[in-house]
């Protein structure tokens, strides 16, 4: 591995584990911005990032925080991403935060924007909004494009500025030279997955929750040069799609074990908000209307949005075939309904197509991966029995 590029991930690591945010608190310093946490799965980091915001990725706290407050909150039933994040909040973690964002994405999330509101109110400026989830219904782009310039007007007037457009623009094409990367690093991953496991190219996406997009972007194409460089032999193994892990991440060490046992995946959905349009964004015009459109126009499939037009469980046929997966692996989060309830309908759609998959289960505070480690082990060892 080149030095750099070990140097790099190294870091997207540490920057993953630290529940102090000391990297944003560094940024919020040296530049005076402000800093707006948001919540998966897709959040518009364009408006925040414009209006004078860092906007950092809050999606629970990993194995890193012990949970002693949070759980008198909820029910026992819930992933371990609402509790997390409500313990982050409770034990003062999210301090550095200016504001949080959410949007509709399930029951869980909603009851968490509720909680933020009632617990945090005094401390955060909290945004609510709903993203439509009728994508071929005319009025829907226009009500969204109308939300985003309501919540960057809102925000832009907290840090003292006029809403900008010329400034949105260019954020608009500051990410879309992320999510060009982005689309560079999974191509490059699905052609050569042994030189881009899938436990580094999760943590380079992770780091970008809380890096400076500017910085991030820099980020990603020196990886992306380090991984074309690598040449590394070609293993046995199998190539899988991984599916369900869009909102809660699966702890780091699940995904080294893909690798380890010879599951590649050559196309996942983790952190897809990220990843949401597969077309630069105009950079001219009305930015509201271009990310709004762009949303409601977005092929990309997922568990949290209705797409009448492209059926999700289709969808996951067309990217195993398109991607020359011989199986699907279905990564969840414990008690995640949205992908659970989905897992259903995908798993009578795999096997009227005779493709083999496989479920595991995950929560944050996971430590032993045995169990994991021997079904991934005992699958990959009948899929490349049956294929050879
Ligand atoms: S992991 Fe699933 S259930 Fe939990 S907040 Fe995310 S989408 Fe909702």
């Amino acid at each position: 591995m080149s030095g750099k590029l070990e140097a790099a991930l190294a870091r997207c690591r540490e920057l993953t584990e630290d529940m102090s945010f000391a990297s944003v608190r560094s940024h919020k310093e040296k530049t005076g911005d402000g800093a707006i946490g948001y919540f998966p799965v897709y959040s518009p980091l364009e408006l925040y990032h414009a209006a004078g915001y860092l906007p950092v990725a809050i999606h629970g706290g990993g194995n890193q925080i012990e949970i002693t407050a949070a759980d008198s909150r909820f029910g026992s039933f819930i992933c371990s991403v609402v509790k997390s994040t409500m313990e982050l909040g409770m034990k003062g973690h999210l301090d550095v935060l200016d504001g949080m964002v959410f949007h509709d994405i399930c029951d869980s999330a909603r009851n968490l924007a509720w909680l933020f509101e009632r617990n945090f109110k005094n401390k955060l400026f909290m945004e609510y909004f709903h993203l439509p989830q009728k994508p071929d219904d005319a009025a829907a782009a226009a009500f969204l494009a109308g939300e985003y310039e309501r919540i960057y007007t809102k925000l832009a007037a907290l840090r003292g500025r006029r809403p900008d457009l010329d400034a949105l623009r260019k954020s608009i094409g500051l990410y879309n030279i992320n999510r060009d990367l982005h689309r560079r690093l999974y191509k490059l991953r699905s052609e050569r997955p042994q030189d881009v496991p899938t436990a580094e190219l999760s943590l380079l996406t992770r780091a970008g929750g809380v890096l400076p997009v500017e910085e991030h972007n820099v980020m990603l194409a020196d990886c992306l040069a380090g991984f074309e460089a690598r040449g590394n032999k070609h293993r046995d193994g199998i190539r899988v799609v991984v599916e369900g892990s869009f909102c809660e991440q699966p702890p780091i060490e699940l995904l080294e074990l893909l690798d380890a046992v010879g599951c590649f995946a050559v196309d996942d959905d983790l952190l897809i908000g990220r990843r949401w349009f597969d077309e630069d964004l105009p950079v001219t015009g009305n930015p509201f209307a271009a990310l709004a459109e762009a949303y409601m126009k977005s092929p990309v499939p997922s568990s949290v949005r209705h797409n009448p037009g492209v059926p999700r469980t289709e969808a996951l046929v067309e990217r195993v075939r398109r991607h020359k997966a011989q199986a699907v692996l279905f990564i969840y989060a414990k008690f995640c309904e949205p992908g659970l309830f989905d897992y259903v309908l995908f798993k009578d759609v795999l096997e009227r197509e005779g493709i083999p998959h496989l479920l595991i289960e995950f929560e944050e505070k996971m430590w032993t991966f045995d169990k994991a480690r021997m079904e991934l082990e005992t699958f990959v060892e009948s899929q490349l029995f049956a294929y050879d």
